[in-house]
C-alpha cells in the first residue's frame, strides 16, 4: 500500500518503464545510484543491465524488500541526508550516474541537495512533475522562468526527454510527469551556491516588479554600484547576467 507522506506513486506501465530505461541507457560498469526505488519498477531492468546498483530508499519496509536482491547495495536513508561524495563507485575515477522517479513533494530540495555534487556526476535522469521540468528548462521572458531555471542552468545542460501521463503510475498522481536529463557542465563560473541562491531568490521574490524595487536596495546595501540594469523584471534577465552579477558581488565589487 502506497504511503502518501513518502510521495509514493509506483510506475506500472511496461512501455513507459522501457522508454525510461532506454533514455537512461545503462551500461555494465556504470556507477549508478537510484533515488527512491520503491517496488523496483526501474531498479529491476536497470540492475539486469548494470550487474550492480546502489539504491537510496527511506521507507523501511521497501528497503527491507530491496535487501533481498544480492546485486543491490541499499542505503536506507533520507536522500536529503546522503553525502554523495561518500557514495563511492567501484572505480574511484568513475563519475556517478544518478536516476530516480523522485517523490514530488521534495523534488526541488533534492535537486538543490545534488547541486554541490555536480562535479562528481556524469548525468542525472529524473522523473518529475512536468511543471517542474518546464521551470528547469525555461528561457527568459516566459512565465516558467524562475529561480530553478537560473540556478540549475548555471550548472547543468538540461532537456525534457519524455512525457509521462498519470495513468503510467499506481496510484496515479494528480499531475502530468516527465523525465529530465541533466548533464553537469564542464565549464561553469565558480560561485558560492548560497550567495547565488540568495541573489536569485531576492530577484524573483517579486517577479513582476522592476528589479529596481526587489534588488535595488539589496545591491546598494552591499555597496554595489555596478552597471547592472535594474530597470528590468527578474524574468527578463538571462542566466549569464545573474552569474556575472553574483560573481561581481562575491568578488567584493
Ligand atoms: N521508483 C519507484 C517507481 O518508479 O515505481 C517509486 C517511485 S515513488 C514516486 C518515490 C519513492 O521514493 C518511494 O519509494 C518512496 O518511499 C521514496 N522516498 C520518499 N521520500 C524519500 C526520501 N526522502 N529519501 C529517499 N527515498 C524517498
Amino acid at each position: 500500500i502506497a504511503r502518501k507522506r513518502f510521495g509514493q506513486h509506483f510506475l506500472s506501465d511496461p512501455a513507459i518503464i522501457d522508454a525510461i530505461v532506454r533514455a537512461i541507457d545503462p551500461r555494465p560498469g556504470d556507477a549508478m545510484v537510484e533515488i527512491g526505488p520503491g517496488l523496483a519498477a526501474l531498479t529491476q531492468p536497470l540492475v539486469e543491465r548494470l550487474g550492480a546498483l546502489t539504491v537510496i530508499e527511506l521507507d523501511r519496509d521497501l528497503a527491507a524488500r530491496l535487501r533481498a536482491h544480492p546485486q543491490l547495495r541499499v542505503i536506507e536513508s533520507d536522500v536529503l541526508k546522503v553525502d554523495f561524495a561518500q557514495v563511492q563507485p567501484a572505480q574511484p575515477a568513475t563519475k556517478l550516474r544518478v536516476v530516480g522517479n523522485l517523490p514530488y513533494n521534495i523534488s526541488t530540495p533534492i535537486l538543490f541537495h545534488l547541486l554541490p555534487f555536480a562535479g562528481l556526476v556524469q548525468d542525472q535522469h529524473f522523473m518529475l512533475q512536468k511543471e517542474v521540468i518546464d521551470r528547469m528548462v525555461a528561457t527568459p521572458s516566459t512565465s516558467d522562468y524562475s529561480r530553478l531555471s537560473v540556478m540549475l542552468q548555471w550548472r547543468y545542460a538540461m532537456e525534457n526527454v519524455l512525457f509521462v501521463p498519470p495513468e503510467a503510475f499506481d496510484p496515479p498522481p494528480k499531475v502530468d510527469s516527465a523525465v529530465v536529463r541533466m548533464l553537469p557542465r564542464d565549464h561553469f563560473e565558480a560561485l558560492d551556491v548560497d550567495a547565488f541562491s540568495q541573489l536569485v531568490q531576492t530577484a524573483f521574490s517579486q517577479r513582476r516588479k522592476l528589479l529596481r524595487h526587489s534588488l535595488g536596495k539589496w545591491l546598494d546595501a552591499r555597496g554595489f554600484a555596478g552597471h547592472f540594469d535594474v530597470q528590468r523584471r527578474a524574468e527578463e534577465v538571462p542566466v549569464g547576467e545573474y552569474i556575472s552579477l553574483a560573481q561581481a558581488l562575491q568578488g567584493g565589487a
